[in-house]
């Protein structure tokens, strides 16, 4: 199984346009950059998980072939508006050749995604609708959605379990997307190979209204589900507060509610700006708190390559 991060930003991509904010300033200075989270599974099947609106460009940039089916976790602009972008792949084979791609999303998720693209519909994708708990009928690919919570503005968002092989040559592989809860974590969700969470902010905010995701809450995540080989953070946006940053009393930075402290000294530990600075404080706090790793810092157009390991107990 072939897992590339397509994007690894926000709903606004980072840094965000005529923003001067510390997050910004010094990924500018870097040419960092992140588009709209999105992931595109290669094993027996090639499955994008979201398809948010830079989806033609991520497309260009990875060579991405055409996906065999589609994931939606929510119904969220940053998570599906780039679909149109996947008539690129029907423009040009042989119209006998031509077989519409499968999208799977909950029933709420589907009220919202139709009436946008209903125009979709038969020609170039086919309405699935993702039940959590009922694993999807695709062959040699097991595909199990979650039910998350992530407010109520995404009233049907789910995850996905994905699975690949049997008893202990089989590989898993759990996205949650945007989420603060899932209300029911079943067997499934534990000891995964790879986990792909998000990590929005890196403090837990005073006010969590958009119930999004920070690595402080993360935490309790990885430990409770253990990945075996490897957590993988996305959806970084620029919403915590640098201190000292004039830009804190921008709309979106959020003041948090109990900074992440060492566990010694009680002082806050930095908050990240750029790419290098976010891995560094996530080793540190993994190694102070004793989080089993590796808690990886994502980048647009990393490509994890995730074996079978008969081998392991
Ligand atoms: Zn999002
Ligand atoms: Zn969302």
């Amino acid at each position: 199984m072939e897992i590339v991060f397509l994007g690894t930003g926000a709903a606004w991509s980072l840094p965000e346009h005529s923003c001067g904010c510390a997050i910004c300033t010094k990924m500018t200075e870097l040419g960092e950059y992140r588009a709209r989270t999105s992931l595109l599974i290669r094993s027996s099947r090639t499955v994008l998980l979201d398809c948010g609106p830079d989806l033609g460009i991520q497309m260009r940039r990875n060579s991405m072939e055409k996906p065999d089916l589609v994931l939606l976790t929510h119904e969220h602009g940053d998570h599906y508006l780039g679909m149109d972008d996947l008539v690129a792949f029907r423009r040009s084979v042989p119209a006998k050749e031509w077989t519409p791609i499968p999208v799977y999303a909950s029933e709420e998720t589907w009220e919202a995604v139709e009436i946008r693209f209903g125009y979709l519909l038969e020609a170039l994708i086919e309405k699935r609708i993702a039940v959590p708990g009922v694993p999807l009928p695709e062959a040699n690919l097991r595909i199990t959605p979650f039910k998350t919570d992530h407010g109520p503005n995404a009233k049907g968002s789910v995850g996905y379990v994905l699975e690949e092989g049997e008893g202990d040559e089989s590989v898993k592989f759990v996205y949650t997307s945007d989420f603060l809860r899932v209300e029911e974590e079943t067997e499934l969700l534990l000891e995964p190979d790879v986990l792909v969470i998000q990590s929005h902010w890196f403090n837990e905010p005073t006010v969590n209204r958009p119930h999004l995701m920070s690595f402080q809450r993360a935490l309790d995540f990885i430990r409770r589900w253990r990945p075996r080989s490897a957590t993988y953070l996305v959806h970084f946006s620029d919403g915590d507060q640098v201190p000292g940053d004039p830009c804190n009393s921008f709309l979106k930075k959020y003041e948090p509610l109990s900074p992440v402290a060492e566990p010694v000294s009680g002082r806050p530990y930095p908050v990240p700006r750029c790419h290098e600075e976010w891995q560094a404080v996530v080793d540190r706090i993994c190694t102070d708190f004793d989080v089993k790793g590796p808690v990886l810092v994502a980048r647009d157009g990393l490509t994890v390559h995730l074996n079978r390991d008969p081998g392991r107990s």
